[in-house]
C-alpha cells in the first residue's frame, strides 16, 4: 500500500492528524471533496478582508497545550469576542454581564443585579431545569430570556426552547462584572492572515487531493492506505442505513459594501423572533488595523446568517443534540466501532457540537494513541 493513512477531510481534525502523522514519519494522503482545504474554518480573502466563509470562527481555549500547538502554525491577534445583541433596535452587551443588566433594568451594582435575577428566578419557580427554557430563566430571569435568548435560540435551532437541551445555553457565561468578553477562556484570538493559511501550514509537505469524494470511490481509495481517518458525516459513511442524523444548516448572504464601517463590531446578534437572520458578521473587525491611518480598507464585507433545517445537499453545521438524534448517533457509533480499519473523528464523524480547540485536542489525543 502506498500510504499509512488516508485522511478523509482537510478540516481541523484531519489537518491536525495529518500533521502529527507526517511528523511521525508516516505516509499520509489527505482528501477533501471541496475545492479547498480548512473545512468550515476556511477563510477567503475578499478585497483585503479575510472572510469566514462558513461562519465566524473565534479561536478560544483554556488548554495551554492546544494554544501552544496552534501557535506553531499561525500568529494570533488579540481579538476578543464581544457580540452586541440587537433586540428591535435596543442594543445590549453580550454575554450577560453588568452592562447587560444595567441596560435591561437600570441596576448599577452587582448586588442589585443579583437581587433582580433572584426575584425573577423565584417568580418562575423552577427548581430543577429540564430544558433550555427553564435553564435560561433560572440563570438570568424572564426579561433576558425573552429579549435576548428565546427568539435567537428558536431561530438558530428551529425548535421551541422547551424542547432543547439545557446544556446549549450553558455555553454562555453570566457574570456580575463589567466584562463583555464572550468566552471564559485563557487564550483567544484569530490567526493573522486567516485560518486557511494556518491549516495550509499544518498540511505543509502533506499530499492533499481536493475535489475528491471519498464515498463515491471508497473501495479504490481504501485500497491505498493501511488505515483511514474519516471526518465526514458518520451517517453518510453507513449510507444512512439507520436513518439520517439531523443537523442545522446555515445559509450566508455575503455582501461587499462600499462603506468603511457597517455595524462597528464583528458580530451583532438579532435576538428578536421576527428578523429572519440570526446575526450579521462584519468580517473586517476580526482583524486589526483595517481602520487605521495608512492601512484603511475603504469597503467592508458583511454576512447575514440564516439558520435552517439541514436537508440532503446542504452543508451540515450544527448537530442537533436532542434525545432522538443522540440515540441514533449511539447506534451509528456502535457500527463505527466495528470498522477496524477506520477511525471516526471531528464534528461530523462524532456528531458533536465541538469547539475548535476541543477538535484539536481530540485529534492530538487520537494521534498520540494511533501513532504510539
Ligand atoms: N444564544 C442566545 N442569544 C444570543 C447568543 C446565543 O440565546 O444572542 C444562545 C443560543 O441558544 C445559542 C447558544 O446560546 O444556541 C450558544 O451560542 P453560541 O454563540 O455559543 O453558538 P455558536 O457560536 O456555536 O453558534
Amino acid at each position: 500500500m502506498k500510504y499509512d493513512y488516508l485522511i478523509v477531510g482537510a478540516g481541523l481534525y484531519g489537518a491536525v492528524f495529518a500533521q502529527q502523522a507526517k511528523q511521525a514519519g508516516k505516509r499520509v494522503l489527505v482528501i477533501d471533496k471541496r475545492s479547498h482545504a480548512a473545512g468550515n474554518v476556511y477563510t477567503k480573502n475578499v478585497e483585503g478582508i479575510q472572510v469566514h466563509q462558513y461562519g465566524a470562527h473565534i479561536f478560544h481555549t483554556n488548554l495551554t497545550r492546544v494554544w501552544e500547538y496552534v501557535n506553531q502554525f499561525a500568529c494570533f491577534n488579540r481579538f476578543t469576542n464581544s457580540p452586541v445583541a440587537n433586540y428591535k433596535g435596543e442594543l445590549y452587551s453580550l454575554p450577560f454581564n453588568m452592562y447587560t443588566f444595567n441596560k435591561m433594568w437600570g441596576v448599577v451594582t452587582p448586588a442589585q443585579a443579583e437581587a433582580r435575577i433572584e426575584e425573577q428566578r423565584k417568580a418562575a419557580g423552577i427548581t430543577n431545569p429540564r430544558n433550555l427554557e427553564e435553564q435560561a430563566i433560572s440563570l438570568v430571569g424572564i426579561d433576558i430570556y425573552e429579549k435576548l435568548i428565546k427568539g435567537y435560540t428558536e431561530k438558530q435551532w428551529g425548535r421551541p426552547c422547551d424542547q432543547l437541551p439545557a446544556f446549549i445555553i450553558k455555553r454562555l457565561p453570566v457574570r456580575l462584572t463589567f466584562d463583555n468578553n464572550y468566552f471564559n477562556a485563557l487564550y483567544q484570538g484569530i490567526p493573522v492572515g486567516g485560518y486557511t493559511r494556518m491549516v495550509e501550514n499544518m498540511l505543509e509537505g502533506v499530499e492533499v487531493r481536493l475535489e475528491t469524494d471519498y464515498l463515491k470511490q471508497k473501495d479504490a481509495l481504501d485500497a491505498l492506505a493501511e488505515r483511514v481517518i474519516y471526518t465526514g458525516p458518520v451517517d453518510a459513511y453507513f449510507g444512512y442505513s439507520l436513518g439520517a442524523l439531523e443537523y442545522r444548516s446555515v445559509r450566508f448572504e455575503t455582501e461587499v459594501l462600499d462603506q468603511p464601517n457597517f455595524q462597528g463590531n464583528a458580530a451583532v446578534n438579532y435576538t428578536d423572533a421576527e428578523t429572519p437572520w440570526t446575526r450579521i458578521i462584519e468580517h473586517k473587525w476580526f482583524e486589526f488595523g483595517k481602520d487605521q491611518e495608512g492601512n484603511e480598507i475603504p469597503g467592508t464585507v458583511i454576512s447575514r446568517e440564516y439558520s435552517s433545517e439541514w436537508k440532503p445537499g446542504d452543508e451540515p453545521y450544527y448537530p442537533v443534540n436532542d434525545e432522538k438524534n443522540g440515540k441514533r448517533y449511539q447506534e451509528y457509533k456502535a457500527l463505527a466501532e466495528r470498522e477496524k480499519k477506520v477511525v471516526f473523528g471531528g464534528r461530523l464523524g462524532e456528531y458533536k457540537y465541538y469547539d475548535m480547540d476541543a477538535v484539536i485536542a481530540s485529534a492530538l489525543d487520537m494521534a498520540a494513541r494511533e501513532l504510539s
